[in-house]
């Protein structure tokens, strides 16, 4: 028997059961298709199923973040709280899951390691770590930006003896606390939830800083009957607004421009943002933070002046105020108390700048000043964001041209969605894409649906064989550039920017998402689709 007799045979091939892969299989399968997922966690999820770490939530308004698409499902899931807390997140998933049948067509525990296109036959074969093989003439990555934990690089991190693990491997079996030591390395957005959590419950908690960020508080609170009732009507409002605003939240930057009103009113504009939840502080602020160096000082000096107010010893609270970039030009996390978490007296800040990591010891970790004995150890160290996913599956295209080759020097796509050389191949949520810098589920919906009316248009039409072509992939790539440019966060060190310092050739800024905003990107698709999928090859 020859080898492609031997494995599976579909129409199309997803890689990833989360949020987007999930609905991805929904609408193929409506479609008539099938389709296999392959998923290398245990159970749907994606990036709720994997973080569990203490603390973790939305950051997004639950009500703006779960699927659109049926409205039965609308009604029939009651989200608990404004900002729900992962289990409950992971709990719709699965909910999801199960009303839509969706789990007999996903293969849990497989690896995608490989993917190779085969001219001859028009069909892309996939290979798993456990050596599975399966072919497809469609193949759609749902590999997620965040999915690829990253450690950092630090001497003598296996000597360690107590309990080490990176936050997206928190242990499932409860972890208790109490009377512990625990050190995590890391303040960002991950961190920034974690941290409070973990003070109220460890016997000592230090706290590994090397850059401070700027955090806004996320005033969660319960859903109570009656705006549970408002929201359950309200959905149409909801994604209309979401729609309507550059990141697919329910924020949108504020007409006005940040000098244009006198400083009272600016500073009264800025305290109601800081009282109210989520992300209006960051997305609904005055629309020229994002570009203006002197207004964004404005809302960067009110920030500092509510950390040294909530922090009370003013040498802590100066290691805490960012120095080296303005508010909002990295992801901001949200907090519930976190500054206040540095006045507790079992939690030290240690700044990394003043006395950086020497190396993990058996006992802890060593600074330049002194050995902080630890029992447990979290790295908090974020993720090989956006082309992680992609270096780790040897993907190869036309004339088997890698594609980690190809994205050597930055991700070269069109519309995030197709790569010249990778024929029927589609990124959702990808590089170069705006559901990468997005309220995810709003604009991977969105992605989805265009993957969807693609193949659709396809298959009613013989089309066997579509690529992106060569020159419309570099009109896109200069496009995204160029749109990010004039934003300030190109000019700080991100993984916004593609900058990973602990993997070796990724220490450079090269945007990875999509600036120009997800309505632009919307009507950059659908014209695209409405004349003939324009700058696509289709054979
Ligand atoms: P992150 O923002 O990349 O933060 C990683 C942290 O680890 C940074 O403080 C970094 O410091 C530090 N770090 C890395 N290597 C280090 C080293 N060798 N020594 C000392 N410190 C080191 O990662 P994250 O906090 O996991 O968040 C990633 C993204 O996930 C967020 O931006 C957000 O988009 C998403 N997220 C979303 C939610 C939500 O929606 N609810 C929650 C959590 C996370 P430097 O800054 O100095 O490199």
């Amino acid at each position: 028997m020859s080898q492609a007799v031997r494995c599976e045979h579909h129409d199309a091939i997803i890689i990833g059961a989360g949020i987007s892969g999930l609905y991805q299989l929904y609408r193929l399968r409506e479609l008539g298709l099938d389709v296999r997922v392959f998923e290398t966690g245990g159970d749907v999820g994606g990036t709720w199923y994997w973080n569990r770490y203490p603390g973790a939530r939305f950051d997004s308004e639950s009500y703006s973040y779960g699927f659109s698409f049926s409205e039965e499902l609308l009604q029939e899931w009651e989200w608990s709280e404004h900002f729900a807390p992962q289990p409950e997140t992971l709990r719709y998933v699965n909910f999801v899951a199960d009303k839509f049948d969706l789990r007999r067509e996903i293969r849990f525990h497989t690896r995608i390691v490989r993917a190779s296109w085969d001219e001859a036959a028009l069909t892309w074969e996939v290979e798993a770590e456990d050596g599975h093989r399966a072919r497809a003439c469609w193949l759609i990555t749902a590999i997620g930006p965040l999915s690829v934990p990253q450690l950092p690089i630090i001497k003598g991190m296996e000597d360690f003896r107590g309990h080490a693990f990176h936050t997206s491997d928190w242990p499932r079996e409860p972890l208790d606390l109490a009377d512990r030591r625990v050190g995590i390395i890391g303040t960002g957005a991950t961190a920034v939830q974690l941290i409070p959590v973990v003070a109220e419950t460890a016997g000592h908690l230090t706290v590994f800083q090397r850059s401070p960020n700027w955090c806004a508080p996320l005033h969660n609170a319960p859903i109570d009957a009656e705006a549970q009732a408002q929201i359950k009507a309200g959905y149409d409002t909801i994604f209309a607004r979401c729609r309507a605003s550059h990141g697919a939240f329910i924020h949108d930057a504020d007409r006005r421009k940040a000098m244009e009103v006198s400083p009272q009113e600016r500073e009264a504009f800025y305290e109601k943002l800081y009282g109210e939840p989520g992300f209006g502080i960051w997305m609904g602020n005055f629309r020229d933070t994002f570009v203006d160096e002197a207004a964004n000082r404005t809302i960067s000096e009110f920030m500092a002046r509510k950390i040294r107010v909530r922090v009370r010893d003013p040498e802590t609270a100066e290691k805490l105020v960012p120095k080296d970039h303005g508010f909002g030009t990295r992801r901001v996390p949200m907090e519930t108390g976190y500054y206040e978490t540095f006045n507790r007296d079992n939690v030290r800040l240690v700044d990394l700048n003043q006395m950086p990591i020497k190396r993990i010891s058996p006992a802890g970790v060593v600074t330049s000043g002194e050995e902080h004995r630890l029992d447990i150890l979290v790295y908090a160290t974020g993720f090989d964001a956006v082309t992680g996913g992609f270096d780790l599956i040897d993907i190869r295209g036309c004339n088997g041209q890698s594609l980690k080759e190809k994205w050597a020097n930055g991700p070269r796509t069109l519309l995030g969605m197709q790569i010249s050389g990778f024929p029927n191949m589609f990124t959702i949520v990808g590089p170069h894409n705006a559901a990468s810098f997005c309220n995810i589920p709003r604009c991977s919906e969105q992605n989805v649906e265009w993957v969807t009316d693609c193949i659709r248009h396809m298959r009613a039409r013989g089309v066997r064989r579509m690529e992106a072509q060569e020159a419309a992939e570099a009109e896109w790539t200069t496009h995204v550039h160029e749109s990010a440019a004039r934003m300030l966060y190109s000019k700080v060190d991100s993984w916004f920017m593609g900058v990973n310092p602990n993997r070796p050739g990724k220490n450079r800024r090269i945007f990875l998402l999509y600036g120009a905003g997800a309505p632009l990107y919307r009507e950059k698709c659908a014209a695209a689709a409405a004349n003939g999928y324009e700058g696509f090859k289709l054979a």
